[in-house]
């Protein structure tokens, strides 16, 4: 298969690259780098299906040859990022999105949307199963992200009840692992880069808000069988056990054996005070859970973000 993935050099692209590549289908990159990074890029390009055009797909995008899926996951996603990149977010989610879909028309493409567990907001139903439709303020500054994504949902049905598009949806939660951004403000990052500098975890509020962590090997597995499935409506991939974030600082403490301390800041606003999936849907429809613990799953990714501290120190460190 050729396969497009818009935000490729972003953490989950280039995972979902990485693992089309190894399997021997052809995949073509296209991303603006506003948020994502030049070394996964690098590390894509030593493969020889890989093509990587730098491009914001918020404007149209014209591709040669066939293309049979496309992969839409160009979108800031981390709090801190869309935050700052209000007007862009909102872009590309709507308007980075109809062109995806007009993409994948026009080649006959399976379109795959990367949606998110934000579309439930601060939910008054937990765990969120997929019947639930959330509680968002459009007005919030978390609503450039949330209501983004609500619309590009409502635009990926609309393509597939009015022109028959083969389409899917993942409602993907928190999910963590090699090939973040060490500087991107999500939590797992944050912590494990604070944690291997020595320095305190920024605990936001006072901790106990929870979320659901998902290793990225299980998401990209859980992807991969929503678009061999025949499934149109929104499926929740995510690792259903549910932490508080103090449990979480813990955990890192704990695993790097670290004494560092605990240093609590504001909550943003709208943080949602809870997260968990039901992935009942997956379960039945896709035979898919999660295999790694969130143990696990940080051993797993704490090399990575070791090599990128390391790296960093060193470039710091004045030549002697
Ligand atoms: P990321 O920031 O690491 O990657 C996003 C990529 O999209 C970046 O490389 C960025 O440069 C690119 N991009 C952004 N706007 C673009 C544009 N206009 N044109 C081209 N490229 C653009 O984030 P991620 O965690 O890899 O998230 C990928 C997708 O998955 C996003 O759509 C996000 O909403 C969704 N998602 C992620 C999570 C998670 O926990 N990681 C959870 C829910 C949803
Ligand atoms: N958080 C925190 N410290 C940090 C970063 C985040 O306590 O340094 C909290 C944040 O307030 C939220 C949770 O961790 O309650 C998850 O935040 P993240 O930005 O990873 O993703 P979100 O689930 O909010 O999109």
């Amino acid at each position: 298969m050729r396969i497009l993935i818009s935000g490729a050099a972003g953490f989950l692209g280039s995972n979902l690259a990485q693992r089309f590549l190894h399997e021997g289908h052809g995949v073509v990159g296209v991303d603006n780098l506003v948020t994502g990074s030049p070394e996964n890029v690098a590390f894509l390009q030593e493969f020889s299906g890989f093509q990587f055009i730098q491009h914001d797909v918020s404007t149209p995008l014209y591709i040669r040859g066939a293309v049979d899926v496309v992969l839409h996951f160009a979108s800031p996603a981390s709090p801190v990022d869309y935050l700052e990149l209000p007007i862009q977010t909102l872009k590309v989610g709507a308007l980075g999105t109809h062109n995806m879909l007009g993409l994948a028309l026009a080649k006959g493409a399976t379109f795959l949307l990367a949606s998110t567990s934000e579309v439930y907001g601060d939910p008054e139903v937990h765990p969120q199963p997929e019947t639930y439709r959330g509680r968002v303020d459009p007005v919030g500054p978390r609503g450039v992200y949330d209501e983004a994504k609500r619309f590009a949902e409502a635009m990926s049905m609309a393509y597939h009840r009015h022109h028959g598009l083969d389409t899917r949806i993942v409602r993907i939660f928190n999910t963590y692992g090699p090939r973040m951004r060490p500087g991107d403000g999500r939590v797992v990052s944050n912590f494990l880069v604070q944690a291997l500098r020595g320095e305190a975890l920024t605990v936001y509020g006072d901790g106990s808000q929870t979320r659901s962590f998902c290793h990225v090997d299980d998401l990209v597995d859980g992807i991969q069988r929503l678009l061999h499935s025949d499934l149109h409506d929104p499926v929740n991939l995510g690792n259903p056990r549910e932490f508080t974030i103090l449990e979480l600082a813990n955990t890192i403490r704990r695993l790097l054996a670290n004494e560092v301390t605990v240093e609590f800041r504001p909550l943003p606003t709208d943080d949602p005070k809870v997260r968990q999936p039901d992935i009942s849907r997956a379960r039945t429809e896709l035979g898919w859970e999660p295999g790694i613990d969130l143990e696990e799953g940080l051993r797993r990714t704490i090399p990575y973000f070791r090599r990128l501290v390391r790296e960093e120190d060193a470039r710091a460190r004045p030549l002697t």
